[in-house]
């Protein structure tokens, strides 16, 4: 075959009109068919665009001036939108964010789960989509002598020192900054990522949007955090409602954020939220939605797409601390929880206490292998519930589930890829999907999460 060059060489300047957008939230534009990658760029926007990248089918450009403006393209509030790499959509109008995700999980269910006729609905928003997430875990840096905190550059382990975030709730970012300072006066050095040495490497701070408890965990390298009482004082002192003071030791060379071990270093070991009528406990290691209002829209869509009358058995896979199980308990006979993280099962069960749940019951474990071994035993659940992590589902879980044949499974998922790929096995194996529901739990990034509903047809 012929030799096709690229149309464009590196650092020229053209002029390009967009037709398309990326799932990361990149304009698309062609080229003789040819499609340039361009960050910020909007459908029907034309502008000026620096090639920075050619590769053999595809290349990158930089936005440089946009000449015919999307009605839809809006101001972002934030004043480092552009630098930093947590937001990606901040500069979409919010209706058409909600659009751009519907969009995005029909494509993956055509494209990759070969479903053409799924219905799936208009994503629900937030009414105000800004100061949403109840956790931040901020990285720390030593600049010129001095503790920093902000957040990672695009890309890169650069920090972008920043004031004020946004998306995040209000308290807990003052709360950062606070522990911050607190940390520099008590002579805590910043972990250095090249040398390995230094002490603290983040401040972690979550809260709980009903009950207003703080939980904050500084994540250290080395187990000795000196002048600790200080600290946890000064802390205290700073924000009378914190009620959780952990330390979480990381000493590995790893871009994971915590360590194994978390100790504590004042008050208890965990914070509360509610979930409507639900009261959670919530330890520093266990998942919990960063979305409060918009997680008690997707249970409610997922409890809806269980459909249960009150007789059913009921697995919940992936299931954390317990949210989804403890919601589904309150409508079924028997909930079956399962879930990898120790510390998150311990909160599950803690928490079906808490609400005086007694048809809940949790264990820890690899859902694909938990799941196996219950079908061994002969479990044969009416209705199964899983929320796996952006991987998916492990292939052996969905054989299982397909073995066991419940009436129904709800799929509730943060990548629309790897749903359409195993609502695909699933409707391999009998099951259709009913519907799906997109559900907007993290505004202005272009990350999606959906409930989907699945029968199995007789
Ligand atoms: N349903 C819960 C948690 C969803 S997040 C909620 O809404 O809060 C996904 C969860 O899956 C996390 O708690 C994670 O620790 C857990 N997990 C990841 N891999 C797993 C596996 N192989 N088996 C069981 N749980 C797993």
């Amino acid at each position: 075959m012929a030799k096709v060059k690229p149309p464009v060489a590196k650092n020229e300047t053209i002029e390009l009109e967009f037709v398309d957008l990326t799932h990361e939230g990149s304009g698309v534009g062609k080229i003789n068919g040819y499609p340039l990658f361009v960050p910020y760029g909007l459908p029907g926007e034309k502008a000026k665009v620096k090639v920075v990248k050619v590769k053999k089918n595809f290349g990158f450009g930089k936005l440089l001036k946009v000449l015919d403006q999307s009605p839809e393209r809006i101001e972002p509030p934030c004043d480092v939108f552009y630098q930093c790499g947590g937001c990606q959509i901040q500069h979409m109008s919010y209706k058409m964010q909600l659009d751009v995700k519907q969009k995005q999980v029909q494509d993956a269910m055509r494209k990759i789960g070969h479903l053409e006729e799924v219905p799936v609905h208009p994503t629900i928003g937030m009414e105000d989509p800004w100061r949403y997430r109840n956790k931040v875990q901020i990285p720390v840096k030593g600049v010129e002598g001095r503790l920093e905190t902000g957040f990672y550059k695009k890309r890169s382990h650069d920090i972008i020192n920043m004031d004020t975030c946004p998306i995040t709730d209000e308290q807990n970012d003052r709360m950062v900054e606070a522990v911050r300072r607190i940390a520099e006066d008590a002579g805590i050095t910043p972990y250095d990522e090249d040398k390995h040495r230094g002490i603290l490497r983040h401040i972690m701070v979550r809260n709980g949007k009903e009950t207003n408890e703080i939980m904050v965990v500084l994540v250290t390298r080395t187990d000795k955090l000196p002048q600790q009482e200080k600290i946890v004082e000064e802390i205290r002192k700073a924000y009378p409602n914190v009620k959780s003071i952990m330390q979480n030791v990381n000493p590995e060379r790893t871009n994971v954020i915590l360590g194994k071990k978390t100790k504590l270093l004042w008050g208890e070991e965990y914070i509360h939220d509610s979930i409507g009528d639900t009261q959670f406990a919530i330890s520093a290691k266990s998942f919990y939605q960063v979305n409060p209002e918009q997680t008690k829209t997707l249970y409610d869509k997922a409890l809806e797409y269980a459909d249960l009358s009150g007789n059913e058995t009921v697995v919940d896979a992936y299931c954390g601390i317990g949210t989804i199980s403890l919601f589904l308990a309150q409508k079924a006979k028997k909930v079956y929880g399962v879930e990898i993280v120790p510390e998150a099962v311990d909160d599950a069960k803690k928490n079906a206490k808490l609400n005086h749940i007694d048809n809940a019951e949790f264990y820890v474990g690899a859902a694909e292998k938990v799941m196996d071994w219950w079908k061994a035993q002969g479990l044969r659940p009416d209705v199964i519930v899983v929320d796996p992590p952006r991987k998916g589902c492990d292939e052996t879980l969905l054989k299982a589930m397909l073995d066991m044949q419940p009436k129904r499974i709800v799929y509730v998922s943060c990548n629309p890829s790897t749903l359409a790929r195993d609502l695909n096995i699933l409707a391999e194996g009998g099951y259709e999907t009913k519907q799906v529901q997109p559900v907007d739990m993290f505004p202005q990034t272009s990350h999606v999460e959906c409930v989907a509903q699945i029968e199995l047809n007789l």
